[in-house]
């Protein structure tokens, strides 16, 4: 049972089957899933929703694929909650923590878009599939495609922290390491991907793909108890995934799932490679192309394919775009695991350095309710942080030296050696 109608062209809206499309003729637009929403409306409800998995499938109605799910079982589901420590830090009466570093199987949000991107892939006989990653992509490709027993080639940049390497090699995909940046690597896959009969869940697949995105704004929704947060803190590469928050916002008000679809959307991005936040500055439609260069791999996209809708989704809402230094997302990993115990990648930093700037600045009332989104885990991305935490104290094997040690190098309260 499907409702999807077909594909899209978003920008002249001519219709196109539900194949392996991407791109207009007509107008080089980029195509999207169109559904039945009047049917989906008779069909959805809440109960039917929590009576579903505990996975991305219980949104299975609102996701283009033809069949019962095949691929990713248990991706999504990832905690949302109240995150008392660190809003008491910011000064924030309700912050929340929807926490995507936990996701199954490889600890990342792309787990979501890939789960349906290769159930899609195989619905439309596919093999053979491939992608062009910043480095959590990699992981989830090379993980899900292992399982579902398909071939899979996956390219990324060559600089890629050394976790998300082994992240994506130990499960024994072609992984092909491109001298050159992201945009580089999805160039070039571009090319290969009109050579060849394989699905680029990225490329020819990216209309199914991205749809997975909105399953993170579902569940934000059915966790706060069906509603819509004020605020909503998104990281941003290519964009898809903050116009896929706001799509799923406005697609369960349309449902009637929830009253209100007035969240503010705000895009994180690292300065070093921010042209969504500069777009947004400068109040261009028009994306300037840089080439990246911050520790924030795995959002270092410096021609976003998604980026002017993410702009168009942020002014719609009234959010705002805005970007931090390496440094304050340096700060910004450190101060989550200081707080609420989660060790994020450096995207996790980016957006929770950005929502503590936006919540300084007054752009995020401290009395209004607010959702950062931590999409990555931190455990990828060690070499961001390892020069920046400290050692461990080093002792020989015997009380002596602990005491020694402990009491001269660290500053800890008198109190703490009492003892028994
Ligand atoms: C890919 C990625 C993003 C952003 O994805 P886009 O949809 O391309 O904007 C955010 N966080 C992490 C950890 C990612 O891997
Ligand atoms: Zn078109």
């Amino acid at each position: 049972m499907s409702y999807v109608k077909g594909l899209k062209c978003r920008e002249c809206h001519r219709l196109y089957p539900t194949e392996a499309l991407y791109v207009c003729e007509f107008c080089f637009g980029s195509l999207e899933v169109d559904y039945d929403y009047d049917r989906i409306k008779a069909a959805v409800s809440r109960e039917k929703i929590e009576k579903g998995p505990k996975s991305i499938w219980r949104y299975r109605d609102l996701l283009p694929i033809d069949g019962a799910p095949t691929v990713g079982f248990h991706a999504g589901f990832t905690p949302l909650f109240r995150a008392e420590n660190l809003g008491r830090e910011l000064g924030m009466k309700e912050l929340y923590l929807k926490d995507d570093s936990v996701c199954h199987p490889t600890l990342s949000f792309k787990d979501r878009v890939v789960a349906v991107a290769l159930t899609k892939a195989k619905e439309l006989g596919f093999s053979t599939v491939a992608c062009a990653s910043t480095g959590n992509l990699a992981g989830s490709v090379s993980a899900q495609a292992a399982w579902a027993g398909l071939n899979r080639f996956i390219f990324i940049p060559a600089d890629l922290e050394l976790g998300k390497v082994v992240g994506s090699l130990t499960y024994a995909p072609n992984l092909v390491a491109v001298e050159g940046n992201y945009d580089d690597v999805n160039r070039l896959c571009a090319e290969i991907a009109a050579r060849y009969r394989w699905a680029f869940v990225n490329i020819n697949i990216r209309p199914y793909y991205a749809e997975g995105s909105k399953t993170y704004g579902y569940e934000v929704m059915e966790q706060l108890g069906w509603k819509t947060p004020r605020h909503v803190v998104v990281p941003v590469a290519s964009g898809s995934l903050l116009v896929k928050i706001w799509k799923a916002f406005n697609e369960f008000k349309k449902l009637g799932l929830v009253d209100e679809a007035d969240s503010k959307i705000y895009a994180a991005q690292a300065e070093g490679c921010s042209p969504v936040v500069t777009a947004f500055r400068e109040k261009s439609d028009i994306l300037k192309p840089v080439k990246p260069k911050t520790i924030a791999k795995s959002l270092a996209i410096g021609n976003p394919a998604d980026g002017p809708y993410a702009l168009d989704a942020i002014k719609a809402s009234g959010g705002r775009a805005e970007c931090v230094t390496d440094p304050e997302i340096i700060e910004g990993i450190k101060i989550l695991a200081r707080t609420e115990g989660i060790f994020t990648e450096t995207a996790g930093g980016v957006t929770v350095a950005t929502a503590k700037k936006l919540i300084e600045t007054g752009a995020i009332p401290k009395h209004e309710s607010c959702v950062i989104c931590v999409t990555g885990n931190g455990l990828k991305t060690q070499e961001a942080v390892s020069e920046h935490i400290g050692k461990p104290y080093q002792i020989k094997p015997t009380v002596e030296s602990f005491e020694k040690t402990l009491r001269t190098e660290a500053k800890i309260k008198e109190d703490v050696w009492q003892t028994r």
